[in-house]
């Protein structure tokens, strides 16, 4: 073999193609009883492999200048090979999914592309050790497999159940590559509350974080209430951001503003407005009118408001200050079982993003998650580990 490629995911997929369309001889070694597996459940079964708007922002990397050149060089690639294997995408608001709305169309085009060009998978085999003498040795529970080159695409350690239990951190690290702290990113961030009550009540919002009472990042969207936490695509979006802080004992406050609609400093004027518009209207009949009744109630109850009270006699700043700066102090995200991705891994100094070789060991290729490299939601994972595959041996 020319390469032997260590995990059928996106990445080692996409890999596989890439080299066998160049006449390289491939073998994928996946320790699942099929390829895929995670690709299956991305985007909800839908598979968002990429998007219209890609910038630097939308990326977590341990080196962004070289990081930025990738993306420069790159980020053409990621359409033109998804029409290449047949899949026609479908641009939905900036977000590219498969025409079908079936993550299991681009799975099969991607197996249909390996069988076409020839590339020899091993499934169900679980590669347990890898070594170098004059080749690659790869131990496996199915025998040993020899290779000039071989290409570790195994993953991070987020949803072990697909697979990707971070054995692929063992292999690199033998071959003295470091890893950078690898948290949980774009998943749920809890704290202490009690938001029983509020469970599963989705509102529109616009998050602010703080990291040590530095302004960092905002976004806006749909907020989901768990039951002493938050989740939906815009905490998912700060979750890397909060791990990697949490794990640095960084202070981080999450402001939580119910009122995307108006701007923060013309709430009380609005209000006043809304009393006067509806003179008999108590504060909860205004707030419930553009506010979840369970967030008026919580506000209610955290100010030990009573129900009948009026606007004009309401501690006003205080409500205000709820209404749109609730703040929100996460002290926990959920696990790597549980979270999309995970933040941290070999760092991409340690590779030649040309040709992701490895700068410590001739040879030895990287693509994918294992890679510290992690987007927000949107496509941008997919979309790297699809052209982390496309680079490798350069193009
Ligand atoms: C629920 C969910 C939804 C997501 N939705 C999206 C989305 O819509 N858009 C997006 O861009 N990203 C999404 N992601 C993230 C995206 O799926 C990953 O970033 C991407 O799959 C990483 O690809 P990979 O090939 O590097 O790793 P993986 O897909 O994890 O593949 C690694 C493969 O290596 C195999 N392997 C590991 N160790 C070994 C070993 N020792 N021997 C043999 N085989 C091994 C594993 O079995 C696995 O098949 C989502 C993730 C999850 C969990």
């Amino acid at each position: 073999m020319d390469y032997v490629i260590v995990g059928g995911g996106v990445a080692g997929m996409v890999a596989a193609i890439n080299l066998a369309r160049r006449g390289k001889r491939i073998t994928i070694l996946e320790r699942n009883n099929k390829l895929g597996k995670k690709l299956l459940l991305t985007g909800n079964s839908r598979c968002n492999f990429w998007n219209q708007n890609i910038s630097l922002d939308c990326y977590h990397t341990s080196n962004q200048e070289l990081f930025s050149k990738f993306l420069n060089n790159n980020q053409n690639l990621v359409l033109d090979f998804i029409k290449s294997i047949g899949v026609i995408p479908k641009n939905i608001n900036g977000y590219y999914y498969p025409y079908t709305n079936q993550a299991v169309t681009v799975l099969n085009a991607l197996i249909i592309t390996l069988k076409n060009l020839q590339v020899n998978v091993v499934l169900d085999c679980l590669v347990e050790q890898i070594e170098k003498k004059d080749k690659f040795l790869i131990y496996t529970n199915k025998g040993i497999y020899k290779s000039n080159k071989i290409v570790i695409a195994t993953g991070g350690l987020s949803y072990p159940k697909t697979g990707s239990d971070g054995k692929g951190y063992k292999f690199v690290k033998g071959f003295n590559h470091n890893i950078n702290k690898v948290l949980p990113s774009l998943c749920k961030l809890y704290g202490d509350y009690n938001f029983k009550d509020l469970k599963g009540v989705r509102v529109d919002t616009i998050l602010t974080l703080y990291e040590n009472n530095k302004k960092i990042k905002e976004e806006i969207g749909e907020l989901l209430f768990l039951d002493d936490g938050i989740s939906g695509i815009c905490t998912f979006n700060l979750s890397g951001i909060v791990s990697r802080g949490l794990n640095l004992k960084k202070q981080e406050i999450i402001y939580l503003n119910f009122l995307p609609f108006i701007n923060k400093d013309k709430v009380i004027k609005f209000l006043n407005e809304q009393e006067k518009l509806l003179p008999n209207y108590t504060l909860r009949d205004i707030l419930e009118g553009f506010l979840n009744y369970k967030i008026v109630n919580l506000i209610f109850k955290l100010l030990k408001l009573k129900d009948n009270i009026k606007w004009s006699n309401a501690p006003q700043d205080k409500v205000k200050d709820l209404l749109v700066s609730f703040p929100f102090i996460p002290n926990r995200t959920s696990s790597l079982e549980d979270s999309q991705v995970v933040t941290g891994g070999v760092p991409i100094e340690e590779i030649n993003l040309d040709t992701m070789e490895s700068r410590k060991i001739k040879d030895l290729y990287l693509v994918g998650e294992i890679l510290d490299v992690d987007g927000i939601c949107g496509g941008y994972n997919l979309g790297f580990a699809i052209m982390s595959g496309l680079r490798v041996g350069g193009r």
